[in-house]
């Protein structure tokens, strides 16, 4: 977990931690060093790059997918005190809850944009926020999705996340935990509706409509701690995978995952 995202031509990515108290994923072409979205406090934020050998002013940029409080938590505070640039939809600077930053550069969902030599795309999301986005990135010829907090797989989000090399995917809940869990119903039709959270079994349907001959690396991401165990998630994903199980991670919300390098 402290290997640091060497100066050479690889797309890297890790996680600081996902799901529902928290998520923050780290990209990196080796000279550009960007944070997607920040659900941890400062000073969590803080130690949680550490471990990653990255101190918050190497970061080139954060990028926030929508205001829901498990991406934005610690994004206002880490901007204001070590003047990093946010980029956001104008929809989630108008939820508020950022607050003031030394500098923001609009994301308008669908239009490319490169920070220094990585260049990202935000593809707008079905999910409950103002105006939410997720994002394709591209360095040294390689592609990666991280493509969380979404009701269902439009057809818009599997066209926009084909022939990726890499895949940060969404497995938020077991659909039949969801059922019997502990949640009140509203919360339960919230999450399990076509604008809160993708299931393991739509993350597999995604999964085969996108195709998998391409992808190196697939990571469970914002597995929900009372309607999702790591186990259903990968049970779910496995059968696709015709026996190369080794492609296959688990993002946890603790320790998130190590460096990944897309070959
Ligand atoms: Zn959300
Ligand atoms: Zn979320």
């Amino acid at each position: 977990m402290t290997d640091q995202p060497q100066a050479s031509s690889v797309l890297r990515f890790a996680s600081l931690g996902s799901g529902s108290k928290g998520n923050a994923t780290l990209v990196s072409d080796g000279e550009t060093h960007v944070l997607v979205d920040c659900g941890f406090g400062m000073r969590e934020a803080e130690r949680r790059l550490a471990q990653f050998g990255l101190h918050p002013r190497q970061l080139d940029a954060v990028l926030l997918t929508h205001e829901h409080g498990d991406h934005i938590r610690g994004v206002g505070p880490l901007a204001r005190r070590y003047a990093i640039p946010v980029y956001l939809t104008a929809g989630t600077w108008l939820s508020g809850r950022l607050g003031e930053v030394p500098r923001h550069e609009w994301v308008v969902p669908q239009s490319r944009f490169a920070i220094k030599g990585l260049e990202i795309e935000p593809v707008t999301v079905p999910h409950d926020a103002r105006e939410p986005v997720q994002f394709r990135f591209r360095a040294h010829g390689r592609h990666l999705g991280v493509l969380t907090d979404l009701g269902h797989p439009s057809e818009h989000v599997i066209d926009a996340f084909r022939g990726c090399d890499a895949l940060i995917l969404e497995c938020n809940h077991d659909r039949h935990m969801l059922d019997v869990g502990p949640y009140p119903p509203r919360l339960k039709r919230r999450v399990g509706g076509h604008w809160g959270h993708l299931a393991n079994v739509q993350a597999a349907e995604l999964l085969t409509r996108l195709g998998l001959d391409r992808l190196q690396r697939i990571v469970c991401s914002h597995i929900s701690e009372e309607n999702n165990r790591p186990e259903l998630a990968l049970e779910a994903l496995t059968p696709l995978l015709s026996g190369d199980e080794s492609r296959l991670l688990v993002s946890a919300q603790e320790h998130g995952f190590a460096w990944q390098s897309i070959a």
